[in-house]
């Protein structure tokens, strides 16, 4: 038997590019900026770590990331294996903690060893514009 996967914070992967989101679209607080190391599966069996910094709303644990800023890390992180990458080649799936990506940088992890460390995300939530802020739905993203 293994330990139930662990998991923390919503996240919403914004395809508005330009749009900072310094508030949160859910409570409409303000959003703060953190640096997370950012868990990202890529088809078909690649696990990339970006260290990236994302907005972050404390009261709803959400996490909001900008497509047009991950689309690039993970291109450069891949390298020639890839020469273009779309939404449907990619899914953040967790975050992982500051001093396992770090040991992680020193040392190489197995994608295996990578997931284990991984705090899966609770929810993936969409928000779009329709007036104000609506949540769209709380399915993963397809
Ligand atoms: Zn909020």
């Amino acid at each position: 038997m293994t330990a139930p996967q662990r998991a923390r914070y919503f996240f919403f992967l914004s395809p508005y590019a330009g749009m900072a989101f310094t508030r949160c679209p859910e409570c409409d607080a303000k959003t703060k900026q953190r640096k997370l190391p950012l868990v990202v599966h890529v088809e078909p069996h690649t696990i990339c770590v970006l260290n990236k910094t994302c907005r972050f709303c404390p009261a709803c644990e959400l996490v909001i990331a900008r497509q047009s800023e991950i689309e690039p890390l993970l291109l450069g992180m891949l390298g020639d294996q890839r020469g273009a990458i779309e939404r449907s080649d990619y899914t953040p799936i967790g975050t992982l903690d500051r001093e396992d990506w770090r040991d992680g940088q020193r040392e190489q992890r197995s994608p295996a060893e990578v997931m284990e460390q991984t705090w899966l995300f609770k929810d993936h939530w969409k928000f779009e514009i329709t007036g104000g802020w609506q949540l769209a739905d709380h399915r993963p993203p397809e």
